[in-house]
């Protein structure tokens, strides 16, 4: 049990709190799933980029999946090996290629023919062969939420089978693309297991096709994307997901690589704020709490749900809509939520808030963000300091 009103008291608020044990235990799970199979768990830093989450996971053998040089450094500082190292991302800058190739990286995720052409030429101006894997977008809906669906022609990400072919052939024929992989991810938080298994379907075929042309590649990179318990989704397991992918690599020998984010770190984190004030306007209740949409945007940007818990309150519940200082209607963690009746500085926990959470937070309204804190076997530890007035206005200039 962690004890959210002695780090609240200890730490102030907001603040996010992790429990690695949790994430420890996730990523087990997901390993001893593909256990008897060549794999790697790449996580996906971006679903929390903290260097101590992304060094906890590299001490259980963990690669790193990056989407900007940035994740590559993090990754890298953290103590990530090069060789478990995956540079994704749609829209790679030339400074950022040359920079991952110069690390050395396990390959970079190609996502168009025009990076296929820059990382060429820069591998080419560097003297050396880069090893890249191509991501192909099957066409498949992978049935969630429009902003975290990547899988469809709709979407930016990747590229269709046909064009990923002649990427192959032409990395083959190239004396500066040693293409070693071959990669999808067709969307966040899936809850459903058939889109998944078409999609690693599609891709597999692509991949006994290009054998047949003598293209082999080693590693098949099914992306992240697996969904969590935020409310009462049912789920998939580990043990099913690695089965589906199996299913679909039948009589191919290849190193199956893993990207999840959200599966390792949603449901070990934690949110904490203060009530301020409660307030009715007409016959709307209000509560008005010190977190806000700039250190927790999921609900405003997708209308996401997250579990709250009033700490330490048990009168009745009724619906109420939580909303931080910052100015905007749409600043809120929940709309229509049913709490029981809040005082200035009660604490509220809100749950899930491991992914996507600090990572995509601001300073929004000149708001510092919140500490980072680890609980490890019983023990708290900040990971990250509250930032101050001072770190914000740190690198302006002029206005003496
Ligand atoms: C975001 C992302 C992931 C992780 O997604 P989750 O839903 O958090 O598991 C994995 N791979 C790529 C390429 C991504 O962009």
């Amino acid at each position: 049990m962690i004890q959210f009103q002695a780090l609240a008291q200890t730490y102030g608020t907001p603040l996010y709190v992790y429990d690695f044990d949790a994430m420890k235990e996730q990523f087990e799970a997901l390993k001893v799933a593909f256990r008897g199979r060549k794999s790697i768990l790449a996580y996906a830093v971006k679903a929390n980029s903290n260097l101590s989450v992304i060094k906890h996971f590299a001490a259980q053998g963990s690669g790193a999946d990056c989407v900007s040089i940035g994740e590559v450094r993090r990754a890298l500082t953290a103590g990530v090996p090069k060789y478990r190292v995956i540079f994704s991302g749609v829209g790679k800058r030339d400074d950022e290629i040359r920079e991952a190739i110069e690390h050395d990286i396990l390959y970079i995720n190609v996502e168009s023919e025009g990076e296929l052409g820059r990382v060429e030429t820069i591998a080419k101006e560097l003297n050396v062969k880069a090893r890249i894997s191509i991501r192909v977008n099957p066409n498949i809906d992978p049935k969630t939420h429009p902003y975290i669906s990547t899988g469809l022609h709709d979407n930016k990400f990747g590229v269709e089978i046909d064009a990923a072919k002649r990427m192959y052939i032409h990395a083959k024929n190239s004396e500066n693309l040693d293409a070693v992989g071959i990669h999808f991810h067709i969307g966040s938080q899936l809850t459903d297991l058939e889109p998944i298994y078409e999609a690693a379907v599609i891709v597999a075929d692509l991949l006994r096709s290009l054998q047949a042309i003598d293209i082999e590649l080693k590693f098949f990179d099914i992306g992240g994307g697996l969904g969590v318990r935020y409310d009462n989704e049912t789920t998939i397991t580990p043990y099913d997901y690695a089965q589906a992918i199996l299913g679909a690599l039948k009589g191919i020998d290849v190193t199956i690589i893993c990207e999840p984010g959200r599966f390792l770190t949603a449901n070990a984190g934690y949110f904490l704020t203060k009530v301020l004030y409660e307030k009715q306007n007409g016959t709307k209740r209000f509560v008005v709490v010190d977190g806000a949409m700039n250190d927790l945007i999921r609900p405003s940007l997708y209308n996401a749900y997250h579990r709250i818990e009033a700490i330490g309150k048990t009168s009745d519940m009724t619906p109420v809509d939580v909303v931080g200082p910052v100015c905007e209607s749409g600043d809120f963690l929940a709309k229509n939520y049913p709490l029981p009746a809040m005082e200035h500085n009660d604490l509220l926990v809100v749950h899930s808030a491991g992914a996507y959470g600090f990572g995509m937070g601001s300073n929004y309204n000149t708001r510092g963000r919140c500490a980072e804190i680890a609980v490890e076997n019983g023990e708290a530890r900040i990971i990250r300091a509250r930032e101050t007035f001072d770190d914000l206005i740190a690198l302006e200039r002029e206005y003496l």
